[in-house]
């Protein structure tokens, strides 16, 4: 490849993207809106500290976020969580994540009989299927058909529902029940528990520092239209400065969430009202530090219930006690999104404090507000997804990834950045990353 590709965004999928095509010796420029790379995977910096703010764990057997991480020396793994506590009518319940008879009669005991038999049924369903479910075809195409016309508050036992499955949502979306389908469910539990989760010992900044170095990275420096002329790309316009020109551009790859790609580009109507059923939750991630330790060994990390405005809180890592992240995820939580940060940590606080004290003095916060959710997705996600690459590939020089298209996390994001470099003609992927 000798053209100089633009790679829009540097989130974990723009710079992936960037360093693929760097392996195979392709030249490109990468634009940023924002001051710093990360994205949604992004980080505040703090006395020394990486407050990761987004995406922070990875999975030891994710293929090419590991490739990256060992090319990048980063090799050493802080360990997440072995259990984690719920809120369920009002109260804290210690699980293990791994399920044992113990754990089994614990739910049960919590949930009832028929919620609990529903969720061993489903466990076993994605289980069983693991190797056949994707995110792109065959067997997820057929859940799609037989059970997205509604959601998973419709299919299962209330208690079920709003128990374990909205805590799934929660992780996976920022979603409630009500608004998750059982294709994302499968497709999570199909991964659930697999590998072991890790994160990278002083932060992310060490992956996107990795990342950036030896890039083109122009930050601050907005794309606000995708120009497409008889069906080839033909420039980007790109805001920097308070001033927007025209760059002529004849590859790139936008790794935009998919509720910002479609307000830059021309799309026809009915691929773009699919493509808004893809929906994005928004939700705040605030990092709190106090001068005392809030989380024990065996109580590191929680899960509120319906009607509470914080979804997740854990400690950063096992050995951070006095560090929480407080998630503000969920309905209720969209509801306060919009106040101070002062009043979102207070509130944060106090709801947490209902159920576990927090002793020590607040020494520094950070709230960073996700207007575009964790993840994009929506009911028969594959299809609307197949339709929107399939009218991608009529406009050449133009491939898109990112975290709609083949998983929500980084590995995901990595996945779909390696497929849209392999579409643009580098040939194929290293072998160290094929799939
Ligand atoms: C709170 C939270 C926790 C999460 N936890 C995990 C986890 O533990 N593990 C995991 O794997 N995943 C996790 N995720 C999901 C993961 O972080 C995301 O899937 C991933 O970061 C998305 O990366 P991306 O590059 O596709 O998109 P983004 O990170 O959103 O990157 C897009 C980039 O484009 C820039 N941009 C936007 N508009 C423009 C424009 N017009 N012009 C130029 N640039 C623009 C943005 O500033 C951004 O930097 C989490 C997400 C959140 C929010």
């Amino acid at each position: 490849m000798t053209d100089r590709v633009h790679v829009i965004g540097a989130g974990i999928s723009g710079l992936g993207a960037a360093h693929l095509l760097a392996r195979e010796g392709a030249d490109s420029v990468i634009w940023e809106a924002a001051e710093k790379p990360g994205g949604r995977a992004g980080y505040h910096l703090w006395e020394g500290q990486c407050l990761e703010y987004g995406g922070k764990n990875f999975a030891s057997d994710w293929t090419i976020f590991n490739s990256f991480a060992t090319e990048f020396g980063l090799i050493e793994r802080d360990i997440q969580h072995p259990n984690f506590h719920i809120v369920l009518n009002d109260r804290l319940i210690g699980l293990a994540k791994k399920t044992t008879p113990g754990s089994a009669v614990k739910m049960l005991w919590n949930i009832g009989p028929t919620a609990s038999l529903e969720f061993q049924r489903l466990l076993a369903q994605a289980k069983r299927n693991a190797g056949r479910l994707n995110h792109t075809e065959g067997l997820i195409q057929e859940v799609e058909d037989k059970h997205d016309h509604l959601p998973i508050s419709h299919l299962f036992h209330r208690n079920l529902a709003q128990g374990p499955l909205r805590m799934f949502s929660i992780i996976m979306g920022a979603a409630e029940p009500e608004e998750t389908y059982l294709s994302q469910i499968l497709l999570f539990l199909s991964s659930f528990g697999k590998g072991t989760h890790h994160s990278v010992p002083g932060g992310l900044v060490r992956l996107f520092d990795a990342l950036s170095k030896g890039k083109d990275l122009r930050l601050n420096a907005r794309l606000t239209r995708i120009e497409v002329e008889n069906g080839r790309l033909k420039a980007l316009h790109i805001e920097e400065g308070g001033k927007t020109r025209v760059e002529p551009a004849e590859r790139a790859i936008v790794t935009l969430p998919l509720n910002r790609l479609v307000e830059l580009v021309d799309l026809p109507g009915d691929i773009r009202a699919e493509a808004g059923l893809i929906r994005y939750f928004p939700l705040a991630l605030i990092n709190a530090i106090y001068d005392a330790d809030v989380f024990t060994p065996q109580m590191n990390s929680i899960m509120f219930q319906p009607g509470s405005i914080l979804g997740h809180c854990s400690a950063n890592r096992l050995y951070t006690k006095n560090h929480v992240r407080f998630t503000l995820s969920g309905r209720a939580a969209r509801q306060v999104l919009h106040l101070p940060d002062e009043v979102l940590i207070e509130r944060a606080e106090a709801e947490f404090g209902r159920f576990h004290p927090i002793a020590g003095n607040r020494v520094h916060y950070h709230v960073q507000r996700h207007w575009d959710g964790i993840c994009g997705y929506a009911p028969r996600f594959t299809r609307i997804k197949r339709r929107l690459l399939d009218h991608i590939a009529t406009i050449g020089g133009l491939e898109i990834a990112g975290d709609y298209l083949d998983g929500h996390n980084m590995e995901g994001c990595l996945t779909s950045a390696r497929k849209a470099v392999g579409r643009m003609g580098s040939g194929a992927a290293p072998a160290s990353v094929a799939a």
